[in-house]
């Protein structure tokens, strides 16, 4: 297997380790070069209040269930939303079977144009649960991380350009309609996942970090042991350096959620998942119920998800 996370090595090394093979095949070594000073996000641009503001735009905008009139509004609100922070973003619609017939979906693409150097996917489903009772929110799911990719792509935009592309992905039809199944779930990241595999991009991918469920205000973030060992590592080692390691724990089982199809293709892929969200500790009774609600979200979670995902990204620059 191919390394695909590279933690970023003092520049110097790779340099004296050029000159010392140079030296050994007769050559004259070339003076090592001082380390080039790197760009780097700052991860206190991260602003949990306007995440949780775009999470209640969200929200207003009523049910979102897949292939409903609903969802084709979410998509272009989201659309709306990264084009206003200044990231070039299209709704990729496409037709996929499921028990119920053939249905519309619809994901939407941010792209930060990087310098050439491979690309790494932001991923969080936008769509709610269908059959979900009346003033159903989904806020923490799949508000809250739809909120917090939008604020991503307003900080990543200000920040300097990157080595990696950055791909904003919001998927369309996460949720099943009946049973998770090759029919059923997951819509939107199995389709890209394929059409990444199909135009032989699928080797420049050196991470796709999907987010879903991370505004709880009493937050304990899992990830979840179906996520690659490499991204695993760097996301813990991102959450000490915010000083929130005991925040994020390994889950002992896996989960599947949209980070499961590039998996699945071969691609180094992460979920980040909050998944005890309810009345009381190790519960989840607010998980797909009319208790989904804005008010059990926090700013503070949402900044301390986002920060965490700013220090990752740090660790691609090298
Ligand atoms: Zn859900």
């Amino acid at each position: 297997m191919r390394a695909i996370f590279n933690r970023p090595g003092p520049a110097w090394r790779t340099a004296a380790l050029a000159g010392a093979a140079l030296l050994m095949a007769g050559c004259r070594p070339s003076p090592v070069a001082p380390p080039r000073p790197v760009a780097r996000l700052d991860p206190a641009a991260v602003d949990g209040e306007r995440a949780l503001g775009e999470v209640a735009a969200l929200v207003a905008l009523g049910l979102r269930d897949a292939g409903t009139p609903g969802a084709a509004a979410a998509a272009d609100h989201i659309r709306g939303r990264l084009r206003a922070v200044g990231v070039e973003a299209e709704i990729e619609e496409f037709e996929d079977e499921t028990p119920f017939g053939p249905r519309t979906f619809r994901n939407v693409v941010g792209r930060l144009p990087g310098r050439g150097e491979g690309l790494i996917i932001l991923g969080s489903h936008f769509d709610t649960k269908r059959g979900m009772p009346d003033g159903f929110q989904g806020a923490n799911d799949s508000g809250s991380s739809t909120g917090l990719l939008i604020e991503l792509a307003r900080v990543l935009r200000a920040g300097p350009v990157l080595g990696p592309e950055i791909r904003f992905a919001f998927f369309d039809g996460e949720e099943c309609l009946i049973q998770y199944g090759p029919r059923d779930g997951l819509h939107g990241s199995r389709h890209m996942a394929r059409a990444l595999v199909d135009r032989q991009r699928a080797r420049d991918v050196l991470a796709v970090l999907v987010l879903d469920m991370i505004g709880d205000r009493d937050l304990t973030v899992m990830i979840p042991r179906n996520t690659h060992p490499d991204l695993a590592r760097a996301l813990f080692a991102a959450a000490a350096e915010e000083g929130v390691r005991e925040r994020f724990r390994l889950s002992p089982t896996s989960i599947l959620d949209d980070h499961a199809p590039f998996l699945q293709a071969g691609m180094p892929a992460a979920l980040l998942i909050d998944f005890e969200y309810g009345s009381g500790p190790g519960r989840n009774d607010y998980w797909h119920t009319a208790e989904d609600t804005l008010d059990k979200l926090s700013a503070e979670s949402l900044t301390l998800v986002g920060r965490v995902v700013v220090r990752f990204l740090n660790g691609f620059l090298h």
